[in-house]
């Protein structure tokens, strides 16, 4: 069991003080601290390894080559993969849906249908509007239940949205602003039944809960370095080897060609028919640093923190006055998304910093979602493996203020 208070000695950038105040970094799903080890590895390939991967054959170039590749065997443990080239690097999330929904171009006809869901982020709602576009497919989204989402997704719709018709269901495991815990592994389950392509968005929970994708038999998974106590710039795709070797490459250049021919050109197998160009190498290395990191504390434990967290800091602010909570009551992540009546998300989070604490407020791109809940912003704080109690505190105490500033009461 790790020591919680001791994990913050690990992130350099939490002991300082902002306006005159200790940090109180509450804006996690936007993006996560990195810890020393994450530092001390970008430091060391940049100080002792920087070469070009792949194409050299000198001391350096060959070190550079096997911490990259030795980073795509350790994020295939991450996530159990069974086999290190079904790990394709990337920038990001948003990068990696749309390698997967450019693809997939080729394979969708009229009448086929991408299934998705009404609280996606719009990294994984406009590159499939953009692919149903391009083949004529339709777009359905299995919906939300009740006035604040409290309810997640109705399950019992899936039986009559997944048809024979529906070619790939792509949805989140946790909901960035909701809050919500989606039950990927029944998703696929009933997904694979009919004979679709699964994809998970997994950015927000990379490194907050464990992700077995054997286990889970989901045929893509994504995710972001940064939301996992990586580096920015790096993310995973995630894809099952027969069918990553089967899609068409997005992009195309250098590293990821046998043969050249002025007119024509073959592409290697995965992973690199996806990595044209030089890749984020010490990103990827980074990236594999958070991984050892997040397993040493172990990610079962992690999730317990930030479920206790949400529950905790759900509870403390149901009892300010005038507040909107949405999402699940119980059984929620580390995401809190609220709303006050007459009291601006921004104006929130901009009296919140001068008390020190990191909030972030607007539609959290889920403009579709909010439009659905009749809001067009919330304030969302969002917890890691970092945060505290007493933190919670200190937000509820800022949250009084403001609005006894705004004259809410
Ligand atoms: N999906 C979800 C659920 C997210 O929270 C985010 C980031 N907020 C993304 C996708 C996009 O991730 P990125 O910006 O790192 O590509």
């Amino acid at each position: 069991m790790p020591s919680w208070s001791t994990v913050r000695d690990d992130f350099p950038i939490l002991h300082q003080q902002v306006h005159g105040k200790p940090l109180v970094y509450l804006d996690n799903a936007a993006t996560t601290q990195k810890p020393r080890s994450v530092i001390d590895a970008l430091v060391h390939y940049y100080e002792r390894d920087n070469a070009n991967v792949h194409r050299g054959l000198h001391a350096l170039s060959t070190r550079a080559t096997d911490a990259y590749e030795g980073a795509r065997a350790r994020i295939a443990r991450f996530l159990n993969a069974a086999d290190p080239a079904e790990i394709i690097f990337t920038r990001g999330t948003t990068e990696s849906v749309n390698v997967v929904a450019r693809s997939l171009a080729h394979v969708l006809k009229p009448g086929d249908v991408i299934l998705s869901t009404e609280m996606e982020h719009h990294s994984n709602l406009v590159p499939w509007q953009q692919l149903a576009r391009a083949t004529g497919a339709k777009l359905r989204f299995v919906p939300i239940v009740g006035a604040d989402a409290e309810g997640g997704l109705d399950l019992a719709a899936l039986d009559r949205l997944l048809t024979p018709e529906v070619k790939v269901f792509a949805f989140t495991h946790l909901s960035n602003t909701l809050g919500t815990i989606n039950p990927i592994a029944e998703l696929c389950a009933r997904a694979r039944a009919i004979g679709a392509l699964t994809v998970i968005d997994a950015a927000q929970s990379g490194g907050h809960a464990p992700l077995d994708v054997r286990a889970l038999g989901c045929d893509y998974l994504v995710l972001s370095g940064h939301k996992m106590c990586g580096p920015t710039g790096i993310g995973v795709l995630y894809g099952k080897r027969e069918l990553l070797d089967r899609l068409t490459p997005t992009e195309t250049g250098g590293g990821m060609v046998v043969t050249v021919h002025y007119e024509d050109a073959t592409w290697k197998p995965s992973p690199e028919r996806f990595e044209a160009g030089t890749p984020n190498i010490a990103g990827a290395i980074g990236l594999a640093a958070a991984c050892d990191y997040l397993d040493a504390l172990g990610r079962d434990a992690i999730a317990r923190h930030d479920h206790e967290l949400g529950r905790l800091a759900y509870e403390k602010l149901a009892e300010l006055p005038g507040i909107r909570l949405i999402g699940p009551r119980d059984g929620r992540s580390g995401v809190v998304s609220f709303a006050f009546e007459g009291v601006h998300a921004h104006d929130v989070v901009t009296f919140a910093d001068e008390d020190g604490i990191a909030l972030r407020g607007g539609h959290h791109c889920n403009q579709p979602l909010m439009r659905k809940l009749g809001l067009t912003s919330t304030t969302r704080a969002s917890f890691y493996l970092y945060n505290t109690p007493e933190e919670i505190d200190a937000l509820v105490a800022s949250l009084r203020k403001i609005l006894k500033f705004f004259g809410v009461s």
